[in-house]
Order: structure tokens, then C-alpha cells, then sequence
């Protein structure tokens, strides 16, 4: 059998140790970046691992039992990553997103949950506080979810079609599992529950009107996410993106909508409701209508590294100051400059290039979404 390289799962990604400033200033809450975009919102992945492997995300070929996961010894520690947390709930950061990866996957991640949400902001508000997750071990770890302090969860869910859904998650997992940990989620009180629906067109996009019946008048939100070219391993194709626009057209033909205004700023969903009054829908178009002019998200791998965009192909290793001994005041002092250089716009500039030069030139080296979360 010829020999297989398996990389440093370590140093898969380059990132560079941040400098700490020799006279650090104490956070301003008031940070902004380049394109003059505050930091808000920190996505925190809290584990590499996933048991799905949607062929969008982790496909198997790629992510098969060769693949290197991250060693235990590189993950944050609950305590390293609710430190980090509160230095970015010091330079203005108001939501709290813990995703993956699988995060239910992360043993006791209701540890770090309660920790979380003990945090406050400057003013003593506590901070709105989500996870991400497929849904499969949901139902059973609800309520101790609920009980540590989470307040909402995002579903994922692609079809309402066994078979689709068996197909798409690619381990044969039963859609009946994901529908009772929504309901679960719903009687615990982890509501308003969100349902993220990835369309691939010639895959899914059959399923769009009857999951919108299924979710309508359940106090559950169904956003439509368009297909993205994140990481180097889904074999990304423009056409199997189903554009948001059809979307709101293949719903309109059964339903009467309309659209809402944007609830608070950064809000990647553009909202659409029942005329009826039966709810409301989403759809994020990250490919079609890029909307990195308000993108206040920062993201933090499993491994302590600072993403500034879901396409960045460069991290900024904190966990190198977390664990090298420096100060509370230093590492915050070390991150604000981070943030302040920012001027990534990923989507807008691939809306804005020919596909040769736009999304296929920086693939290669491009972060994976299960490392750095969604
Ligand atoms: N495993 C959890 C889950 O699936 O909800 C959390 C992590 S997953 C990476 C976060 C979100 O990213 C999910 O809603 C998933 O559907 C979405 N996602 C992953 N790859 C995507 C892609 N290529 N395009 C659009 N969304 C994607
Ligand atoms: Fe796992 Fe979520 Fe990625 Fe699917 S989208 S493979 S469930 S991390
Ligand atoms: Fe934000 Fe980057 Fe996505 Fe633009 S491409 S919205 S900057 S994460």
C-alpha cells in the first residue's frame, strides 16, 4: 500500500501569532474595521467532529477515516474559549453562536454553555446566547441546554423526504429523529427554533414548498440558504445554487408573502411573512446578494484561531497568547488591531469577478466550514 501523508492537523491552516502591544489600551467596546463594520457577533466551533457528512460540508471521500480531526489536546478548554468570549464581549460583541462541527458532539458542552451565559455585557445585559446543530442528539440534550442558560437553536434540516434527507446527510440518518429534536427543542423552550434548509438545486429543491407547509403556523422559522463555495472540498458548482429570488418565487405561487424590515443590524436573512399571519420565512443569499457591507461576525476555530471571514485562508492564533501567559488586558489589546485592519468582502468581490479569478483562485487554501463553524 503506498504511504499516506497525514497532515499536521495542528498547522492545517496558516495563521500568524498576534503582537502583543507593549502599552496596551483598554477596550473601547466601539472597534471598527476597515469598511467601517463594528464586531458584534463571535461563532465559536467547538469541536471539528461531525457525524453527518453532507456532501456540502464534510463529504466522505474527503472526510473518511484517514482524515486527521484535531488532537484533544489542541481544542480550547471551556475555560480558554468563555475567557475569549468575554474579551470580545469587551470590544463590542453582543451574540454568542457556538457551532462546528456537531457542538453536541463536544462532551458536557452544556458546561460551557452555563459559563457562557453567565457572561454580561459593560451594562450588565446578558448576551444572546444560540447554537447551530444537525439536530441529532438535540432531543436528548435539550433541556439540560435550556437549563444552562441557552436561549435559542438553529436546526439544520435539508428535506422533509427520508430519502433525500438519508441521501444528503450521507450516514442514513432517519428525518424522524431531527423532527422530534425540534419539538423538543420547541417544548423546552429554545424557542423561536430556526430551521436552515441548504438548497442545492437538482437535490433538494423539490422539497422547498412542502417544507415551508410543514413549518408554517409552528412558531418555527425556515431560512433558505444558498449553496456556498466555502472550504476546498464540496466541488462547488454555480449551477447547483438555486438563487434566493426562485426561492421566493416557487414560494410565492403557493403562498401570499411579504417582506418585513431587517430586525437588527448584520442580519444575514432577508425576512418575508404569511399574509395570513401563519409565521415567517427567510433566505440568506450569500451567493446572489453578497452582504459582507454588514458583516460584524468574527469566528474562532476549535483550535483558538481567529477567522474574520467564512473564506479567509489565514487564522490569528490566540490560543498561542491564551496559553503563553499573558494578561486579560494584553490579549484584548492584541486582538483590536486584528479587527481594526479588517477589510475582508469575500462574497461581494466573487459577485464582482469572472469565476476563473473570483471563487476557484483562492480554493485551494480556503478554511473548511466544519473547522471554523457556519
Ligand atoms: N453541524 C451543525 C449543523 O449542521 O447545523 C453546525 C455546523 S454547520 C457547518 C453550520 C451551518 O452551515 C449548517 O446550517 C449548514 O447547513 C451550513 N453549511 C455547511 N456547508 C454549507 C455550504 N456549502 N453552503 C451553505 N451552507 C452550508
Ligand atoms: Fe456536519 Fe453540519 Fe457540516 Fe452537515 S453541515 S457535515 S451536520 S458540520
Ligand atoms: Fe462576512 Fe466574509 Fe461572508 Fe462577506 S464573505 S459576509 S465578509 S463572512
Amino acid at each position: 500500500m503506498p504511504e499516506r501523508v497525514i497532515p499536521l492537523a495542528d498547522q492545517r491552516y496558516a495563521a500568524a501569532v498576534p503582537r502583543v502591544p507593549e502599552h496596551p489600551a483598554a477596550p473601547s467596546g466601539l472597534l471598527a474595521d476597515q469598511l467601517g463594520r463594528p464586531l458584534r457577533d463571535l461563532r465559536i466551533s467547538v469541536t471539528d467532529r461531525c457525524n453527518f457528512r453532507c456532501g456540502y460540508c464534510m463529504p466522505k471521500e474527503v472526510f473518511d477515516k484517514n482524515y486527521a480531526f484535531l488532537p484533544h489536546s489542541s481544542l480550547l478548554s471551556f475555560e480558554e474559549i468563555t475567557r475569549t468570549a468575554r474579551l470580545f464581549i469587551a470590544h463590542g460583541v453582543r451574540k454568542l453562536r457556538l457551532t462546528g462541527g456537531e457542538p453536541l458532539l463536544r462532551k458536557n458542552v452544556e458546561e460551557l454553555v452555563a459559563q457562557l451565559s453567565a457572561l454580561r455585557t459593560p451594562d450588565g445585559a446578558p448576551l444572546d446566547l444560540t447554537l447551530t446543530t444537525n439536530g441529532s442528539l438535540l432531543a436528548r440534550k435539550a433541556q439540560a441546554l435550556k437549563d444552562a442558560g441557552l436561549q435559542r437553536v438553529t436546526v439544520s434540516l435539508d428535506a422533509l423526504d427520508d430519502a433525500v434527507f438519508r441521501r444528503m446527510n450521507d450516514v442514513d440518518f432517519p428525518v424522524d429523529d431531527v423532527l422530534r429534536s425540534i419539538e423538543r427543542a420547541m417544548q423546552v423552550g429554545l424557542g423561536p427554533v430556526k430551521i436552515n434548509m441548504v438548497v442545492k438545486r437538482g437535490t433538494n429543491d423539490h422539497e422547498i414548498v412542502r417544507m415551508a407547509r410543514h413549518f408554517r403556523g409552528t412558531g418555527a422559522v425556515l431560512r433558505f440558504i444558498e449553496y456556498m463555495d466555502v472550504g476546498a472540498s464540496n466541488g462547488w458548482r454555480m449551477d447547483e445554487v438555486l438563487p434566493s429570488k426562485e426561492v421566493i418565487a416557487r414560494l410565492q405561487s403557493e403562498f401570499a408573502l411579504e417582506p418585513m424590515q431587517p430586525q437588527s443590524e448584520g442580519e444575514t436573512a432577508q425576512r418575508w411573512r404569511y399574509a395570513d399571519g401563519q409565521g415567517e420565512i427567510g433566505v440568506i443569499s450569500s451567493v446572489t446578494q453578497a452582504f459582507c457591507r454588514d458583516c460584524n461576525r468574527a469566528r474562532l476555530s476549535t483550535e483558538g484561531k481567529l477567522f474574520l471571514c467564512l473564506f479567509a485562508t489565514r487564522g490569528h492564533d490566540l490560543r498561542a497568547l491564551l496559553r503563553g501567559g499573558f494578561s486579560d488586558e494584553q490579549i484584548a489589546a492584541a486582538i483590536a488591531p486584528i479587527w481594526q485592519r479588517r477589510d475582508d468582502r469575500y462574497s461581494e468581490l466573487r459577485s464582482a469577478m469572472p469565476r476563473e479569478q473570483g471563487a476557484d483562485a483562492a480554493a485551494p487554501k480556503r478554511v473548511e466550514m466544519h473547522y471554523i463553524g457556519g
